[in-house]
């Protein structure tokens, strides 16, 4: 008689134990694109680029630039400009929402270029300059311009919005993962443009 209460109590005890593990997993949804505040990313960003800028010997120094964050700038994923001698990132919130950090990152690292080439060339532009850095920093000349096709099209089978990638980077890897920004639908489809 005891055993079987003992049989029961641990019976429930699994039942338990199983729902909380099906909790989890409901919980932490892998589809779900992080999401942070404008200025958690202003200091993801800063941290980044001081990172980047110390790991490849970039010759510049974090205290030469600004970086900053517009809600509104969507024509372009990120740009540098000089203005009264001042050299200033801007990152666009509205793709970072879109397309995540890795895109962000790769923005970054291409503007830190353009940042480079304001502070040692005086002017900055795609040209010889900035392909001297491009695989060091592993960007492309289009990665600041969201209209520019790439390598990868990214297409949703559901409502066939395409965004484009120019790097082999994580969504290209495992599309299936990927949750469409348009209409929600989970797993994407890429194609490579020749
Ligand atoms: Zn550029
Ligand atoms: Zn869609």
């Amino acid at each position: 008689m005891h055993n079987d209460k003992q049989a029961e109590y641990n019976r429930m005890v699994q039942a338990i134990n199983n729902e909380k593990d099906n909790e989890k997993e409901t919980v932490s949804n892998p589809y779900e694109l992080e999401s942070k505040s404008p200025s958690q990313l202003l200091s993801m960003a800063d941290d980044y680029s001081e990172e980047i800028v110390e790991t490849h010997d970039l010759p510049i120094s974090t205290d030469d630039f600004t970086i900053d964050i517009s809600k509104r700038m969507t024509k372009s994923r990120g740009l540098c400009r000089k203005q009264n001698d001042e050299v200033q990132i801007r990152l666009s919130w509205p793709d970072y929402e879109n397309n995540g950090w890795e895109q962000t990152q790769e923005t970054i690292r291409h503007e830190l270029i353009h940042a480079h080439q304001y502070i040692n060339h005086g002017e900055a532009d795609h040209g010889p300059t900035f392909k001297e850095w491009m695989d060091e920093l592993d960007t492309s000349v289009y990665a600041d311009d969201p209209a520019s096709k790439g390598k990868y099209t990214i297409r949703c089978p559901n409502c066939y919005n395409e965004n484009y990638r120019h790097r082999e980077c994580k969504v290209v890897r495992q599309p299936e993962n990927y949750k469409c920004t348009v209409c929600g639908h989970i797993g994407l489809t890429v194609d490579i443009n020749e």
